[in-house]
């Protein structure tokens, strides 16, 4: 598995229970995001209503299903999670509608990729908390409608370009997720070695949040390999030294690029020059996915300008020839 994937790994599932925080204090960064949330929720309260629809879209990792139950508990109500591809049918989304309590949070993950069928289901009971059946098949078939307890529909994407735009405009509040600061991710860091009980230098603590990719999941995974070798190599304290040491051993560098990264950004310096070159042939020569390149590799070398798109393809920038100790090319 790869290091710095900014994925969810099921594994380490009851840990990050522990580490989730669970009121907006405890969330660090995001603060545009959190002002406003603060305030909706707040008017929400005191109408006694509950919270507009809310879209939360960014890179995996960046905390939305963390926000999403921020949202539920602040509000005092329940979360119930479902995922886009896990809903088939519209029958499927009728069952968890229906069972919903007043004012629960529904978090509905990888939103995009709800199929057509289902979104139609999806705007009455976002709108107008109902929900339009059919009954019967031919020429004996009716539509009844059912009303459904008021809710909040919180969904997660990272790509807010491919939702449809019905499905779009029927969220009150948009929110894009940054990536972090290296300081807001020391902070977590710090955060959640506490929870861990284990003790941590502070420099040690800024070596890991600026090998995190901009990613809270990333720093609590490498933090949780990290204190791995502090046991057993170290006295359980992690030094920088420690940290370094580990994060070397663990193949990542000095700004969380991994082998993979490294891949990509080497084969299109040694085979394309640096670019331009279209994501296919990326794709082929590395032979990963085109999807997975662009919503998980990508964005993150494009945040820290290793790579430029242009018109005519991903370009290698000088920063990274730099990176890599090697000779920016002539025009
Ligand atoms: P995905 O979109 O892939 O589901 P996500 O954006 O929903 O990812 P989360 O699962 O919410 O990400 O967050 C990943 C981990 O990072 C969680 O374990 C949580 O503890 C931590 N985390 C995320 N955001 C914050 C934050 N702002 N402050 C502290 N910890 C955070």
């Amino acid at each position: 598995e790869r290091m710095v994937s900014a994925e969810e790994q099921g594994m380490e599932d009851s840990l990050d229970q522990q580490i989730r925080p669970h009121k907006l204090q405890q969330y660090i960064g995001q603060e545009k995001v959190k002002k406003n949330l603060q305030v909706f929720m707040e008017a929400a309260k005191m109408r006694e209503e509950c919270l507009d629809h809310v879209l939360l879209y960014g890179p995996p990792g960046l905390g939305k299903t963390t926000l999403s139950g921020i949202i539920a508990t602040e509000m005092g109500v329940q979360m119930r999670t479902t995922s886009g591809p896990a809903i088939e049918r519209p029958g499927d989304l009728a069952a968890i509608l229906t069972a919903l309590e007043p004012g629960d949070v529904l978090f509905i993950d990888e939103i995009h990729r709800l199929n057509r069928m289902v979104e139609e289901v999806l705007y009455p009971a976002m709108e107008d908390f109902c929900l339009d059946i059919v009954i019967g098949k031919g020429p004996t078939a009716r539509s009844v409608r059912l009303d459904l307890p008021p809710f909040t529909l919180v969904g997660a994407t990272t790509r807010a370009g491919m939702l449809s735009a019905p499905l779009r405009d029927r969220f009150g509040v948009l929110a894009r997720l940054e990536y972090y600061t290296e300081q807001e991710l020391s902070i977590i860091v710090r955060r959640t070695a506490e929870i861990f009980d284990t003790d941590i230098d502070e420099e040690a603590a800024v070596e890991i949040a600026r090998r995190s990719r901009g990613t809270p999941r990333i720093a609590n995974r490498l933090l949780r390999r990290v204190r791995d070798f502090a046991q057993v190599k170290g006295d359980g304290t992690i030094t920088l030294e420690l940290a370094q040491d580990s994060l070397e051993q663990l193949q990542v560098d000095r700004l969380g690029l991994d082998h993979i990264d490294h891949k990509l950004l080497y084969g299109m310096i040694e085979k394309f020059r640096g670019g331009p070159v279209g994501l296919e042939t990326i794709s082929a020569t590395i032979g990963e996915e085109p999807d997975t390149i662009e919503d998980v590799y990508e964005p993150y070398l494009l945040q820290i300008g290793f790579i430029q798109r242009t018109p005519r393809g991903r370009i290698v920038s000088p920063a990274c020839y730099e990176h890599f100790n090697l000779e920016v090319p002539k025009q």
